[in-house]
């Protein structure tokens, strides 16, 4: 993108406050990264600056810095439902898999930090004997991550089990109620703009050995059904809500598993998997795939697919833009 004297001015202006604000925070602050290193479908282009802070502290502290100098920015956990595109984005990632602190239990109460694995977090708990999230435990990605998304699978849901969340608010940690957060299917009413630090969960006390075999129920359905070690970002669209066919059966149907558009390809295993191939895949190439999908069961069977995965366009201001 070619910039004006003028944007270039300010952008190197924010490059010197935001170098400021990092030193001061003491929070690493990297530039020349990209999305493809930090998404699971390992696409997508260049990113001002990643910031890393490790505490929930410091990532209170650093937002509320980041919006006092007008910097735009935007959460990151595993980047496993993200799509962002092949432009150069302008703004601040806040990558939080770093921020990873001690899961702590306190009888069926579990309080963890948003960037601890979601994964491993259902393998401590089940060692635990807490039950509640067994479901969860094939989700790739942070707490953080399923939280703003309300993860979830093979009957749970992460919201159902969230006493309490803590967010950022003033520099602060501030903690608000499950109870006045709107869990809905893959979407909640966390607003843009707001930073999940943490979580405490309310769990309830089975046997052990018993919430690992419902746990590796659910991994073997998934192993059995979804493509492993391949580059996606999960289900791609969700299933509508008047339809009795989830989406991927639909896709399935119009013959379109296997389909490529350059390094993009309909999985052969799942068809509401979108997968990526090679060094230099496109996030193009995944939007075209995927907007010929949403045209085909649009003229078709007459359904508006709705994405899962979140769209990030390169836009100097995400602040302003909706949730897609
Ligand atoms: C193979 C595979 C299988 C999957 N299966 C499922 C499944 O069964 N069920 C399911 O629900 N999902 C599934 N997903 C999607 C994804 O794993 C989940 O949505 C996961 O919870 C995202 O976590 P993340 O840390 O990667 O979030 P990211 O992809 O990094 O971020 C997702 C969104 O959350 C926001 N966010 C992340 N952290 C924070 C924070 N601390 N504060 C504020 N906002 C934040 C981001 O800004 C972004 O909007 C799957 C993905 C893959 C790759």
């Amino acid at each position: 993108m070619d910039f004006t004297d003028e944007e270039h001015d300010q952008l190197e202006k924010r490059h010197r406050a935001l170098e400021e604000i990092a030193a001061r925070l003491g929070v690493r602050a990297e530039r020349g990264k990209r999305f493809a290193e930090l998404t699971s479908l390992r696409v997508g282009g260049a990113i001002d600056w990643v910031i890393s802070p490790e505490t929930e502290a410091q990532a209170a502290a650093i937002v509320y810095e980041l919006d006092q100098a007008g910097i735009g920015w935007r959460a990151l956990g595993s980047g496993s439902n993200v799509l962002a595109d092949d432009s150069d984005h302008h703004y601040v990632v806040l990558s939080l898999s770093n921020m990873k602190g001690e899961v702590r239990i306190d009888g069926e109460l579990v309080s963890v930090s948003a960037g601890y694995s979601l994964p491993r977090l259902c393998i401590d708990v089940a060692r635990a004997g807490l039950s509640g999230i067994e479901g969860l435990g094939g989700i790739p990605g942070t707490v953080g991550g399923a939280l703003w998304m309300n993860a979830g699978a093979y009957d749970h849901e992460i919201g159902t089990v969230t006493e309490t969340v803590r967010v950022a608010r003033e520099g602060k940690v501030v903690d608000i109620p499950g109870a006045s957060v709107e869990w809905n299917y893959r979407h909640t009413s966390f607003r843009e703009g707001e930073l999940l630090l943490g979580a405490t969960l309310r769990l309830t006390s089975d046997d052990p050995e018993v919430i690992k075999s419902r746990m590796d129920e659910a991994k073997s359905r998934r192993l059995a059904t979804q493509p492993h070690g391949a580059r996606s970002a999960g289900c791609f669209f969700k299933n509508p809500p008047a339809s009795t066919t989830g989406t991927g059966k639909m896709i399935d149907e119009l013959g379109m598993k296997g389909q490529r558009r350059g390094s993009a390809i309909v999985s052969p295993v799942h068809a509401n998997f979108i997968v990526t191939e090679g060094e230099n895949a496109r996030a193009e190439d995944a939007l075209a795939l995927a907007e010929e999908i949403r045209e085909r069961v649009r003229k078709e069977q007459g359904i508006e697919l709705e994405y899962e995965v979140e769209l990030w366009r390169a836009n100097p201001d995400p602040q302003s833009e909706g949730k897609e």
